[in-house]
């Protein structure tokens, strides 16, 4: 059945649900407070190599099955160069992953200085991860809002939402400054915005503070070919030239509840690791940082399911990697046509695991 759908947000999740609801023919309307978010500061990286626990990992490499699906059907910012990583337990993550029949290599000191002849010292030996890949995350909820409005989906821009318009249990709408907007389904993809609007209605959506800085320089001629993970971060170089690095040292896993150096200061020491490990970086300087909020689940497990009658959120970290695979669950989900196998990748991430019983 067709339905008038209202999602708060126009990040990826936001985005990428819009589109795939529209192909379904579902009326949608997207509606968003506007930038900044975490979309547009995202490094960009989409992987499974990085995952919390086995289901987390499958659910990561379905995400980059999704990515293909999505770029071979819209124009995306997305390439494919792989990912070499020596920040991890090389032989232990190895073993982990082609257990998983993940693709991955064990590359020796000369294989990567091969690779990469920019490195100024190379690790004894690396990961390789052929099939990961890097999207230029300022691009994407646009060519994906893009590609739904030619479906038919309104954006409303700079409107934020302040709560969820219900009629006893089942949620009719959205509450904003001039009015509700109602809908027979409201998705909430708001990102660090989502926990408020759960809990304008009663609901539980818990996340943490993450704050994060991300640095880059200016377009420099090519000298990467990989995404890095290396001890002193994550560096990739876009296909615009630029060098592009998350400030925490592995930015994924981490846990800083707040920033304590200046950006300035954060720049600066990003930009010495990153001379310290590239050749020919002496007289380059960061051209630009963002600061951003991670949207984080208490549990770091992404939070994709209903609150309520006509209510529905999606919010996680790691969104670059998942957006494309959890819009096309979300859609499947709310026409109520899961398979037994997409029930259960979405089984440990419900919402309900937050109600106190
Ligand atoms: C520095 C950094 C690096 C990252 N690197 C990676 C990476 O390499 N790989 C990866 O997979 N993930 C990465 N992530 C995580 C990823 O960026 C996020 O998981 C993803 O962008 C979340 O998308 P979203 O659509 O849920 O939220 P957002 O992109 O934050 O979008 C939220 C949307 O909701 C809107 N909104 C919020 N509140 C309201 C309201 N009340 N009313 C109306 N609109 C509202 C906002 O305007 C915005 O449009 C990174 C994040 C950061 C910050």
């Amino acid at each position: 059945m067709t339905q008038s759908v209202v999602i708060v947000g126009a990040g990826i999740i936001g985005a990428a649900t819009a589109l795939q609801l529209a192909k379904t023919g579902h009326s949608v309307r997207v509606i968003s407070a506007g930038v900044p978010d975490a979309t547009h500061a995202a490094f960009g990286w989409v992987n499974a190599s990085f995952f919390i626990d086995d289901d987390h990992h499958h659910l990561r490499a379905a995400g980059i099955a999704a990515w293909h699906r999505l770029a071979a059907a819209v124009p995306v910012s997305v390439t494919w160069p792989g990912c070499l990583c020596w920040d991890v337990d090389v032989e232990a993550t190895f073993a982990k992953l082609r257990a998983f029949d993940y693709p991955v290599k064990v590359l020796s000191q000369s294989q990567i200085a091969a690779l990469e002849p920019s490195l100024r010292t190379c690790p004894k030996q690396a990961l390789f991860f052929p099939n990961e890949g890097a999207a230029h995350s300022p691009d994407l909820s646009q060519q994906l809002l893009t590609a739904a409005q030619a479906l038919g989906v309104q954006l409303i821009n700079n409107v934020t939402v302040s709560g969820i318009a219900m009629q006893g249990d089942r949620a009719v709408g959205v509450e904003t400054a001039t009015g509700v907007i109602s809908a027979d389904q409201v998705i909430v993809a708001a990102g660090t915005g989502s926990s408020r609007l759960a809990q304008s209605m009663g609901a539980t959506v818990p996340l943490v503070s993450r704050p994060a800085y991300i640095m880059r320089t200016t377009p420099l001629p090519p000298m990467l070919d990989h995404i890095l993970a290396t001890p002193e971060g994550e560096i990739r170089q876009e296909p615009s030239g630029q060098l592009l690095m998350p400030m925490a040292v592995g930015h994924q896993g981490d846990r800083s509840e707040m920033l304590t150096q200046s950006p300035v200061a954060a720049a600066d020491d990003a930009m010495l690791r990153l001379r310290g490990l590239i050749n020919g970086l002496d007289e380059v300087q960061w051209a630009e940082t963002l600061r951003a909020e991670r949207p984080v689940p208490a549990d770091d497990l992404p939070i994709v399911g209903a609150l309520a009658e006509g209510l529905y959120v999606a919010v996680l970290h790691s969104g670059i990697t998942l957006g494309p695979v959890v819009a096309e669950l979300i859609a499947t989900d709310i026409a109520g046509m899961l398979s037994n196998a997409e029930s259960a990748m979405l089984a440990p991430y419900r919402p309900g695991r937050f109600i106190e019983s």
